[in-house]
């Protein structure tokens, strides 16, 4: 990434996944200006999108073979870390 005030350069000091989509920061060690870019989604975001397509295929095919009144509640938590919506979730579930 060229540092759009000095032309310079410059050097990535982070990388966010936070939202689902892969933040990229940089400094520029010339005249210090910061800036970010949005890099597209993060890898586990794509694990995570896939993991519930499979699940969703899996439950699909256990409709066709039989009847299955027990679906399973695979907890998708162990792919990605706790998000503003899970904690929410967790939060409207405790008040029940
Ligand atoms: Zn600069």
């Amino acid at each position: 990434m060229i540092c759009t005030k000095c032309g310079e350069l410059m050097a990535q000091t982070d990388k966010n996944t936070f939202s689902g989509r892969v933040i990229r920061e940089y400094t520029c060690h010339k005249c210090g200006h910061t800036d970010w870019e949005d890099d597209g989604v993060a890898l586990w975001q794509v694990l995570h999108d896939a993991r519930e397509k499979d699940e969703t295929v899996a439950a699909e095919r256990s409709t066709e073979s039989g009847p299955n009144p027990q679906p399973d509640t695979a907890q998708p938590a162990e792919v990605a870390p706790a998000t503003l919506r899970q904690r929410l979730l967790s939060l409207f579930s405790k008040n029940k």
